[in-house]
């Protein structure tokens, strides 16, 4: 015996929940299966524990994959404002932390509330606990065998996300379900995560744990303004999780520390009109305290001059050089903290094989695969959850 469903959505996490509702409505009967005692536990420990939901900003530029224009089909059809609606629809209270950055005011549990609600009104069945062990194709559809039983169904939804953070459910199991159908997955690597430092950086940095202070990041061609978080473990902050997104191992980073003011004009200026101020003085008036120190003892280190000495004895030369060292502060970091931080998984099933439109499978009807499985990353800021969104939806709308 088995149980029959036109729709088997695998993951109950944004995309996953997002689907089946979608599709539940459209009088589909649709069965959700998660191996997780709870669904969307990554919703709710997104954004600090209220959840960055969406970027009324959300447009291409903001995600990466090897065909970065595969999102747009689905963000066109389906688009923050969209969201924002059922979130306003539940009345949840919401907050713009940053320009079109949305958070929940209090807490990410109202999101999960909601999507677990729309379920339910949609009629979706939902399996929590239950693991698949095996997919096979029929002529038509497919058959899996769960923990629950056997199960068939025309449409197989694949939702089970990235690699990162395997304690909240993280598993690689839906670039085990690409590969048996015959799908590309591109190489995978943790994103939007803290960097480590090798010994050398990693006792200069750990004294000012705690410090933040907005920078710019440079990596590889991209370069973000956002701010730094110095932490015990290495650098970390918007400005670190964004650069990390373009970081390979053996890279560097480059940081201005100066956010990107005109140093060179203005320790010039400087020069001339507090002469006997040394670099550090003149950095503590524009940096937190300590860092700007620290900072000025290294860049004074690096070009080899003593911390004390003042503007008025440092030549042109030496100020230029010490202006590169402040504005093009260059470190290698030693890695990054991994799948067991990383915000998001870059990489994935490759998109060339998939229909824009609602991520179905071109050549295998009835398969779909859709949120961050696929090869698309979204930066940091709520774009990841408005590709989770608009991906279910357009499958929802379709399966
Ligand atoms: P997920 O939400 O990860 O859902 C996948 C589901 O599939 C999970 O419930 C999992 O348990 C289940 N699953 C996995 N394997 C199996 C299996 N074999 N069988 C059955 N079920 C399975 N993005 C933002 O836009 N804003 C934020 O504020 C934000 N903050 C984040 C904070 C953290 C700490 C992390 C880790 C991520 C954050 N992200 C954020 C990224 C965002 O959470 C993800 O991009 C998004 O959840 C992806 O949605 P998804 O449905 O594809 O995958």
């Amino acid at each position: 015996g088995y149980s029959d469903w036109d729709i088997v959505v695998i993951g109950a996490g944004a995309a996953g929940m997002m689907c089946a509702h979608v599709a539940g409505y459209r009088g589909r009967r649709v069965l959700l299966v998660e191996h997780a005692k709870r669904a969307g536990k990554k919703i709710l420990m997104s954004g600090g524990g209220r959840c960055n939901f969406t970027n009324l900003d959300a447009a291409p530029r903001h995600y990466f994959g090897a065909n970065p224009r595969f999102c747009i089909s689905a963000m066109k059809r389906y688009s923050p404002y969209d969201f924002l609606e059922l979130v306003e629809r539940h009345g949840i209270e919401h907050v713009e932390k940053a320009p079109g950055q949305l958070f929940c005011a209090d807490s990410a549990k109202p999101i999960v509330e909601m999507l677990l609600t729309e379920c339910e009104w949609a009629g979706v069945e939902t399996w929590l606990s239950t693991t698949v062990e095996r997919i096979e194709p029929l002529g038509q559809g497919f058959e899996l065998l769960t923990s629950r039983g056997r199960v068939r169904c025309s449409s197989l939804v694949i939702a089970t996300g990235g690699l990162s953070i395997p304690t909240l459910g993280a598993s690689g199991f839906g670039y085990q379900v690409a590969r048996q159908f015959g799908l590309e997955v591109l190489p995978t690597r943790p994103a939007l995560v803290p960097f480590t430092l090798t010994s050398q950086w990693k006792s200069r940095f750990e004294p000012l744990a705690g410090i933040a202070t907005p920078v710019i990041a440079r990596c590889n061609g991209a370069s973000y303004r956002e701010p730094l978080l110095v932490t015990h473990r290495g650098l970390s902050g918007p400005a670190m999780l964004q650069a990390s997104s373009h970081w390979l191992p053996g890279d560097a980073l480059e940081i201005d520390w100066l956010d990107g003011i005109d140093a060179k004009a203005s320790l010039f200026r400087a020069r001339i009109d507090t002469p006997r101020r040394s670099l550090g003085g003149w950095l503590s008036d524009r940096l937190p305290k300590r860092l700007a120190l620290a900072l000025a003892q290294w860049a004074c280190e690096a070009v080899g001059v003593s911390a004390e000495t003042t503007l008025a004895d440092l030549s042109n030369a030496r100020l230029e050089a010490l202006t590169a060292q402040l504005c093009r502060f260059s470190i290698k970091p030693a890695g990054t903290e991994g799948w067991r931080t990383a915000e998001v998984t870059m990489g994935g099933v490759d998109t060339q094989a998939f229909s824009s439109k609602d991520c179905a499978v071109r050549d295998v009807p009835g398969l779909y695969f859709i949120g961050e499985v696929l090869d698309v990353t979204g930066q940091l800021g709520g774009y990841n959850f408005q590709w989770a969104w608009a991906s279910g939806v357009a499958c929802g709308q379709s399966a």
